[in-house]
C-alpha cells in the first residue's frame, strides 16, 4: 500500500471515529483534500483513488491544475485562500465552491463573474475567529451583513460559514463560536448549513462542533513541497 493510499485511509477512519463520538453521521461530512502547492500528479492520483473534492487557496496554481485536469471526471474544486476581486472571474471559471468570500467588492466580484447559463456558484462567507485582521475573514459583526449580501446576489448560493482556528486558542472554543455564527448565517438562509472548518491538526474538534466541510492537507499529502 502507498504512503498516500494509507495516509488516505486513516484520515477517513479519524474521521469516521470523530462522528461516531459526535453522535453525527460520516457521510454527512465532505472531506476536501487540500493540494495546494503539490503537482496536479498528485490530485490525479488522488482521483484514481476515489477523491473528489480537493482544495486550492490560490488563483493562479488553481487555474492551471484545473485546466490540466479538466478531463477528470467529478472533480469538484475548492476554492480556500485569500481571493483579490481581479481574480474572482478566473477562480469563477474553475471552483465549484468559494469558501474565502470575506467582504462586498468580493461578492460583488463573483456574481459580476457569472457566464450566461452558469449554474449558481456556491459561497462560504470566511469569518475570522481572531482579533487579527491580516488572518483574513469578516468580523464576526459584519457577518449578517455580508451574508445577507451573498443571498441576494442573483448567481451565488449561500452556503454557509468558513474557518481557520486561531492559533493560541484551543480549536474546540473556537469552532464552538463558530457554530454560533453559523446560526446566524441559517437566519439569513435557513439552507446555508455547510460548516467548513478543521484541518490537519484539528478535525476532530470541528466534527465534533458540527463541521460538515473539513479542508485537510498535509494528513493526506504528506508535507507541502516549499513554496513554489
Ligand atoms: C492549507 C490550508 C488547509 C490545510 O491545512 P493542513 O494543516 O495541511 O491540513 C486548510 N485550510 C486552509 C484555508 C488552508 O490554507
Amino acid at each position: 500500500m502507498s504512503d498516500l493510499v494509507a495516509r488516505l485511509a486513516d484520515v477517513d477512519a479519524r474521521i469516521a471515529d470523530a462522528a461516531r463520538s459526535a453522535g453525527r453521521e460520516a457521510g454527512e461530512i465532505t472531506r476536501i483534500v487540500v493540494t495546494k502547492f503539490h503537482p496536479s500528479s498528485l490530485v490525479r492520483e488522488l482521483h484514481g483513488l476515489g477523491v473528489g473534492d480537493v482544495g486550492e487557496s490560490r488563483q493562479q496554481e488553481l487555474a492551471s491544475k484545473a485546466e490540466e485536469l479538466s478531463g477528470l471526471e467529478g472533480l469538484r474544486w475548492h476554492f480556500i485562500g485569500q481571493l483579490q476581486t481581479k481574480k474572482a472571474r478566473s477562480v469563477r471559471r474553475c471552483a465549484a465552491a468559494v469558501h474565502s468570500v470575506d467582504r462586498d467588492r468580493l461578492v460583488e466580484a463573483l456574481d459580476a463573474a457569472a457566464a450566461p447559463g452558469d449554474a449558481p456558484l456556491d459561497v462560504l462567507v470566511q469569518v475570522n475567529l481572531t482579533d487579527d485582521p491580516a488572518r483574513g475573514g469578516v468580523d464576526p459583526r459584519g457577518l449578517s451583513a455580508l451574508a445577507e449580501r451573498v443571498a441576494s446576489a442573483p448567481s451565488l448560493a449561500l452556503r454557509g460559514v468558513m474557518a481557520v482556528a486561531p492559533l493560541d486558542e484551543a480549536p474546540a472554543s473556537a469552532f464552538e463560536r463558530l457554530a454560533g455564527y453559523s446560526g446566524l448565517v441559517r437566519a439569513v438562509e435557513p439552507a446555508a448549513t455547510w460548516i467548513s472548518a478543521g484541518m490537519s491538526a484539528d478535525l476532530v474538534e470541528a466534527i465534533a462542533c458540527g463541521a460538515t466541510h473539513l479542508r485537510i492537507g498535509t494528513a493526506i499529502t504528506g508535507p507541502r513541497p516549499a513554496r513554489g
